[in-house]
């Protein structure tokens, strides 16, 4: 008896076939679920090279060892691939009930292979897999094409879909799993890209059977008083993210007008008690107590009227103060827009900064903006870019491409203004005011996101987030902790009161898998996911030389932001050398052979060095 299921389902699109397959329990023990067994499969599977568009990349669906089984924010599920957004491997970690919808189908994983002829949906029952025509689903937005399949397939269907930005390979496109999405890294392009609208499950529920039924019950009890009482879990059940804001904006690293500041003056306007006055009702993933989402009403565009599910910090963070934006409605609706669509909120924001500063600097003009005025704090023209982005029109087609790509068509002084890492549009932490936080974003194994090892003591004032010494041990080690919290899957949000002893206890009550008990064992296992996903890019090209930030961090002092104005990152190559030396990697960022043996990841040697 475990919490796992055992199996993975491969669905081949371009033969329209389906096989079980036994997941060896050696990967369990080395790799735990979710994040972990999916780059498992990923190097292993896919060549190097790969277009990630293109049949050959694949696409990983997954659910934590722990999802499903009663524990409090363990239920999201992720998504992996190689991103065409920056060629390197991807994960993209959601809420949703789809998760665990495939765990009572009976699978851990649902690898998806190939690429359909035409426009398809697969159907997934008790019968096994059904490959359906879509052509009638195109263009449908994703909430309504889950209801579409609720009204067709019967109302315990749970589904995953793209949207309009998904069809037309918009490099930063979602896939919408309830209200929810997998936003980052365009999983949703490649979703796309293999002619797949949707995934739909309707099987009856499975229970799941811990290893030690009575333990594990006993441990769910317990995590649920320590929940109920915990502040952290207080704050974000009744504030959500939004909470950040105004930390952000005191701390100075709220990034304003495309990085160029690190605080806005009217903050106010955006504050967590200004969303707070605009929730109509709490809303929150499959088994999770914390409910840190809320619903709002939408004033404009399409889903006006309705109610959706945020904004986040990240999205308040890219529509509000990057663009020199201060109204909450706007936030909103821009938000409900970007789900309308499935476009990563946070991609959007950014490249949609990127355009506004070019227009700012004289680079663009009307000419090149199909006549929109690009001035700082045009709500009007964010929302059209918004439309042109996802319909592919005017200038949409070029910021579609996300900024890296874009920069490289425009002007070649236009590089300067593309805040990216890798080519990923980064989020709502100025990495000036963070000196960590530029570390971990700048050897992130996914380019610049805050979900890959957040400097928690730094975010929480304990270490001093300006010093740049000593900070590569550090980073290296909160990287482990999320590839750890990433594979079991444990949410940030959801996770208060926990630590490794705790997931350690949890991970041996539900599997009985003994390698789980010792939590030094559990930090190896998360450096050896974070080294497989530094040889996945690794073998792809990536070097040093893109383990970088954008050319504002470490030229241009920032400014206006309070208490971190003036910083700069002085000496990354410096930051660099320290995070190499922790994890074991040559000066170039790549693992040496000793590490790679140290971690059991011997197959890889051949492919790295040669020998
Ligand atoms: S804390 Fe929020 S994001 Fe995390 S599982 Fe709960 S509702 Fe979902």
């Amino acid at each position: 008896m475990t919490t796992f299921a055992g199996k993975l389902l491969r669905i081949d699109l371009s033969s329209s076939t389906y096989r079980e397959e036994e997941i060896p329990n050696r990967y369990y023990k080395e790799f735990i679920s979710a994040r972990g067994l999916s780059v498992k499969y990923l190097y292993d599977e896919l060549k190097a090279n790969v277009d990630p568009l293109g049949p050959e990349n694949k696409l990983i669906m997954s659910i934590g060892v722990l999802g499903g089984t009663g524990l409090q924010g363990f239920s999201k599920w992720c998504v992996a691939s190689k991103s065409p957004l920056t060629g390197t491997v991807f994960r993209a970690i959601t809420g949703g009930n789809f998760g665990v919808w495939m765990k009572h189908a009976g699978y851990d994983l649902i690898i998806i292979e190939g690429k359909a002829r035409g426009p398809s949906y697969i159907y997934l029952d008790n019968d096994g897999v059904n490959f359906l025509g879509a052509e009638d689903l195109l263009g449908m937005d994703p909430r309504q094409l889950q209801r579409r399949l609720k009204e067709k397939h019967g109302s315990k269907t749970e589904s995953i879909c793209v949207g309009m930005a998904g069809e037309k390979l918009i490099r930063y496109a979602t896939i919408t799993s309830g209200e929810r999405t997998a936003s980052r890294g365009g999983m949703g392009t490649v979703m796309g890209s293999k002619n797949l609208k949707a995934v739909s499950i309707n099987v009856p529920i499975r229970k799941q059977t811990p290893f030690d039924k009575n333990k594990f019950d006993h441990l769910v009890k317990q995590q649920i008083s320590i929940l109920k009482e915990h502040p952290r879990r207080k704050i974000l059940t009744t504030l959500g993210t939004p909470y950040m804001t105004t930390m952000a904006d005191k701390l100075g690293m709220l990034p304003v007008r495309n990085f160029q500041e690190g605080s806005i003056q009217n903050i106010e306007e955006i504050s967590d008690d200004e969303f707070y006055k605009l929730k109509k009702s709490k809303a929150g993933c499959y088994q999770c107590m914390t409910r840190c989402g809320g619903m709002r009403e939408v004033t404009e565009g399409p889903f006006r009227g309705t109610q959706i599910d945020g904004p986040e910090y990240e999205t308040i963070y890219a529509f509000g103060p990057l663009l020199d934006i201060s109204d909450k409605s706007f936030v909103i609706n821009a938000n409900a827009l970007c789900d309308y669509y499935g476009l990563d909120t946070i991609s959007t924001g950014v490249c949609i900064a990127f355009a506004f500063e070019l227009f700012e600097k004289g680079i663009i003009s009307a000419f090149d903006t199909d006549g929109l005025d690009l001035s700082w704090g045009n709500k009007e023209a964010a929302f059209s870019l918004i439309e042109k982005i996802a319909k592919r029109e005017g200038i949409g087609y070029l910021l579609g491409e996300g900024t890296k790509r874009a920069a490289l068509d425009i002007d070649v002084n236009s590089d300067h203004f593309a805040i990216q890492i890798k080519g990923l549009e980064l989020p709502g932490y100025e990495p000036r005011a963070i000196k960590g936080y530029a570390l971990s974003m700048a050897t992130s194994n996914i380019g610049g996101s805050h979900m890959y090892g957040r400097p928690r003591d730094e975010l929480s004032g304990k270490v001093d987030s300006f010093t740049e010494k000593g900070k590569g041990a550090s980073i290296a080690y909160v990287q482990k902790v999320q590839a750890v919290e990433d594979s079991l899957i444990a949410c940030v949000f959801g996770n208060s009161g926990l630590d490794f002893q705790k997931y350690s206890e949890f991970l041996m009550a539900a599997t009985g898998i003994s390698e789980f008990a010792d939590t030094d064992n559990l930090l190896k296992i998360g450096e050896r996911i974070i080294c497989l996903e530094r040889c996945f890019n690794v073998r792809e090209g990536f070097r040093r030389k893109d383990d970088s930030l954008p050319k504002r961090m470490t030229s241009e002092p920032l400014r206006n932001a309070g208490p971190s104005t003036g910083q700069v990152v002085k000496d990354l190559d410096n930051l660099l050398d320290e995070y190499y030396q922790a994890l074991g990697y040559t000066k170039e960022g790549v693992p040496t052979i000793e590490k790679l043996k140290d971690l059991g990841l011997d197959e890889t040697i051949k492919e790295i060095h040669g020998q």
